[in-house]
């Protein structure tokens, strides 16, 4: 049924002031409806949140007996079954060593819960000169401000600098703009990797605390695999000179990319690992960072414990309701689905789109795809950020009935150059068909 109409310009600040809104009324599996009887395909989930679709009813049920019983029991007080099943789930899922969680609102506060277990454990283990931070240029890792500094986006950090000091940022890997005419894909990835050494040794390693970088590079960057190898030596580097490694996978985890964790398909592990968005598929706000038994047992044999904590850490209803996500995920088998699935948006992608004369790239993996837009595609000149491609298909998009997300461009990652289409993983051919009808509509 739809709701009343109201006017949307009144009391909130989330957007632009005069950006006029449709209001969202319902969702059905892979669609969201809005007041004025609209349908949308959403394949981007907002921003690969969504990966269940809406209205699934395994978390609404999780959630309506979580809240019935006890909806909330602050962590300093309290554990509950929901927090302890969810982190035995996730630390048995992940691999390497990752044997710890902690649960947080989201991805920032999973970001800034890293940054600060990283350095926590090398205070207690006796390298408190380790305080730097190296992450990659055209990163994203959050908005609040501990997270900002970590992120490459320029134009997101600018209103707020100065920000944390002892950032600095190194290549991220981007072959299709940065990988030499003649270089193999394994030569470009080694080449980018090397940088991160040259900025450790710059610095002095001993004042390294941690290399942090997106598993599959996304909000910034638009959807970048690394090239084979590239992770490897980053990990092997990090090794050398005792530099943690994080990784952030708040948007490429959780089965986005096919596996549960986007970092197992590399035969890496970091230390540590953040994740939110699909964790709990938009029914709850959740994230949490997994860490090793390394870092767990210096904190726990130092000072004794993690001196960190928010009120709704391990949030109850958050984690029954990211337990049954994905507790449906393993049952449903969606991960062979996000990998038949993602196989016909590639090719389909690729099909409509490969030939066209403003589309520069079309990459990604699993069910996490963009397009990198071009002015030239010959010569791969980007557009003018003035001329704000990403944000014009997004609105577009929505007049045809279909949701994809802007990312961020190349220039100063400001109005963007690539739109991300990340659908949930119950799609079958009929949705990935329309989408791909839809958008090709909307370009
Ligand atoms: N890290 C990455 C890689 C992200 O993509 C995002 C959000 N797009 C964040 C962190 C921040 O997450 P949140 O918006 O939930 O705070």
């Amino acid at each position: 049924m739809a709701g009343p109409k109201r006017n949307i310009d009144t009391s909130v600040f989330h957007r632009a002031p005069k950006t006029k809104l449709r209001t969202a009324v319902k969702g059905d599996g892979p669609y969201i409806l809005d007041d004025a009887g609209n349908r949308y395909i959403d394949a981007s989930g907002g921003a690969a949140v969504s990966c269940l679709g809406h209205s699934h009813p395994a978390p609404i049920r999780a959630i309506q007996e979580q809240a019935t019983t006890l909806a909330f029991a602050h962590t300093g007080f309290f554990t509950s079954n929901a927090l302890e099943n969810l982190a035995s789930f996730l630390t048995s899922e992940a691999p390497g060593n990752l044997t710890r969680a902690y649960f947080t609102s989201g991805g920032s506060e999973s970001v800034e819960t890293a940054l600060k277990l990283a350095r926590q454990y090398c205070v207690e283990t006796g390298q408190a000169q380790r305080s730097r931070i190296i992450a990659r240029r055209q990163s994203y890792h959050g908005n609040t401000l501990g997270a900002l500094s970590a992120g490459g986006n320029l134009w997101r950090r600018a209103a707020y600098e100065p920000l944390l000091i002892g950032v600095t940022h190194v290549a991220p890997c981007y072959p299709y703009r940065d990988r030499g005419a003649h270089e193999t894909e394994a030569d470009y990835g080694l080449r980018i990797a090397d940088e991160l050494e040259a900025e450790i040794l710059r610095l002095g390693p001993e004042t390294v605390m941690c290399f942090i970088a997106e598993t599959v590079a996304g909000a910034t960057l638009g959807c970048v695999p690394p090239v084979p190898g590239y992770l490897k030596r980053i990990r092997d580097i990090c090794d050398k000179y005792g530099v943690l490694l994080i990784l952030d996978e708040v948007m490429c985890g959780m089965g986005r990319t096919g596996t549960l964790f986007a970092y197992e398909q590399e035969g890496i592990a970091p230390d540590l690992v953040t994740i939110a968005k699909g964790l709990g598929a938009g029914y709850q706000p959740v994230g949490a960072v997994l860490a090793s038994e390394r870092i767990y047992e210096a904190i726990v044999e130092g000072s004794g414990f993690f001196q960190h904590g928010h009120t709704y850490t391990g949030h109850v209803t958050a984690c029954a309701a990211a337990l049954a996500v994905q507790e449906a995920i393993r049952d449903e088998n969606l991960l062979d689905n996000v990998k038949r699935a993602g196989s016909w948006l590639a090719e389909g992608l690729n099909m409509t789109f490969g030939a066209h004369p403003h589309v520069g790239d079309i990459r990604g993996r699993g069910l996490f795809w963009a397009l990198e837009f071009v002015a030239d595609r010959a010569t791969k000149a980007p557009f003018d950020p003035d001329k704000k491609i990403a944000a014009r298909l997004k609105a577009t998009a929505l007049d045809h009935g279909l949701i994809c997300y802007p990312m961020g461009g190349i220039i100063d990652g400001r109005q963007g150059d690539h739109v991300m289409l990340a659908p949930p993983f119950i799609v079958d051919d009929g949705h990935i068909a329309e989408i791909i009808g839809k958008l090709e509509a909307t370009i």
